[in-house]
């Protein structure tokens, strides 16, 4: 595209477009992307000096094999001449079924039933649903309320909004009109901090005290992302099933971002050899090709739902089930298996923290933290994202730091070199910022 194209392109952005947490018109200009191939981002015009950058987001944790990969491609491309969409109210296809069978095989053992919507946000919906429904099933209507702990994130439609961080969080705004659910602290900071007696009382006391209005407890595991990138102990998710199993409450454990191998594990739950009734997955699951998303349950919780005086989980959308995007997920899913996936997250955890290290003698940097494929680094302020995000361009790398935070997730196929840049840019970036 000509650069004059690039320039109209964004005006007509500016005019009519939202862009996720955007005003509208944008406060800064949108970088046209023209192609995305490997894990390069090709710009139709350069900016700062670039017109290729390396992504080190995986488009917000999603394109785990990186952009234009031929096996991804054929699956989509094949799974396009057959059949596109259809609807999957009384019919089914193969890609689904295929899909769904696939996922119940890898995640933790009682999870069987496979609800595939098209975003993360949708999956927690449907998650919520699946457990205030059962506890009405079971005769305990009043069972509907949420548990969770501070500085999580499970999406921007209604109800994952008000399991968000209440504090300071994304949607502070809404906080007098939402459901109000139960907040527990967040956890003591750090993968690897010892387990802290007092935390884990106060989990055990909330779930306690609230259990006869909990139907669940919702949480991300290991890692809360969009909420503060914060790590915790594996510790606390022991913690949270039992003492939902003591009192009658079910754990749902919210794998949209940590899912297939971001963590070092194939999911976060198994650091802690946990199992979750509900689990919600995305992102990943496509390799970031197309929309989908997944809530698994346990055979208890489908058969609860399915006893009840309405014996139906009353959710459908349109493009449930999507055949093409749930051939790319099976390639996806079958790509990462068929690698040593874990030593590639590996590698990228030692490229991270080598590169990262020095992150913490510049000035204002508060703390750096890598757990797999994840490094980030928080300062003592709020970022100033335009300076930010100029800086890792100007690197040839694309970054969007948000609040205090400049982090990267890069995809898995990630070289060394290219990881050199990524973490080179993010000095650039907390330097800058
Ligand atoms: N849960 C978690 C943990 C997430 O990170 C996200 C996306 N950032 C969501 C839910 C919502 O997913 P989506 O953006 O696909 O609606």
């Amino acid at each position: 595209m000509r650069s004059s194209g690039a320039r109209e392109l964004v005006a007509l952005d500016r005019a009519h477009v939202w862009h996720p947490y955007g005003p509208m018109p944008g406060r800064t200009d949108p970088l046209v992307v023209e192609s995305a191939s490997g894990v390069r981002l090709r710009l139709a015009e350069p900016a700062h000096g670039q017109v290729e950058l390396v992504d080190g987001m995986s488009s917000w944790w999603s394109a785990v094999h990186g952009y234009n990969h031929p096996v991804l491609n054929e699956a989509a491309r094949g799974q396009l001449e057959r059949m596109s969409h259809v609807m999957f109210g009384g019919l089914t296809h193969e890609p689904a079924v295929r899909l769904a069978t696939r996922l119940v095989e890898i995640t933790p053992e009682p999870l069987r039933h496979v609800f595939l919507c098209d975003s993360g946000s949708v999956s927690v919906e449907v998650a919520v649903k699946m457990c205030l429904q059962y506890w009405r099933s079971m005769g305990r209507p009043d069972k509907r309320r949420l548990l969770t702990w501070r500085g999580g994130y499970h999406g921007d439609t209604w109800q994952p909004m008000s399991v968000c961080d209440p504090e300071g969080g994304m949607h502070e705004l809404w906080a007098g009109v939402l459901q109000r659910q139960v907040f527990a602290d967040a956890p003591p900071a750090g993968h690897d901090a010892p387990f802290d007696p007092a935390y884990a009382d106060h989990l055990r006391e909330l779930v306690a005290r609230h259990a006869d209005e909990l139907a669940a407890v919702i949480v991300e595991p290991v890692v809360q992302g969009a909420g503060g990138m914060r790590f915790h102990s594996p510790d606390y998710l022991r913690v949270l099933r039992e003492a939902c199993d003591e009192h009658d409450v079910l754990l749902v454990l919210d794998e949209i971002a940590t899912g297939f191998g971001r963590t070092g594990r194939l999911f976060a739950a198994e650091h802690a050899g946990v199992s979750p009734d509900v689990m919600c997955l995305g992102k990943a699951l496509t390799g970031g090709y197309l929309s989908m998303a997944a809530t698994l349950c346990t055979e208890g919780v489908a058969d609860g739902i399915s006893r009840g005086e309405v014996p139906v989980l009353a959710h459908g959308p349109t493009f449930m089930g999507n055949p093409l995007a749930a051939a790319v997920a099976c390639a996806s899913i079958d790509l990462l298996l068929s690698q040593d996936w874990e030593q590639e997250v590996k590698r990228l955890e030692t490229g991270l923290r080598e590169g990262l290290a020095e992150a913490a003698g510049i000035d204002g940097v508060r703390d750096v933290r890598v757990l797999g494929g994840i490094g980030v680094v928080q300062l003592d302020r709020p970022v100033d994202m335009a300076a930010a995000t100029e800086a890792a361009v100007r690197e040839g790398v694309w970054l969007r730091p948000f609040r205090d935070l400049i982090y990267t997730m890069p995809p898995y196929v990630t070289s060394d070199e290219d990881l050199a840049l990524i973490t080179r840019a993010v000095r650039a970036a907390a330097a800058a910022a």
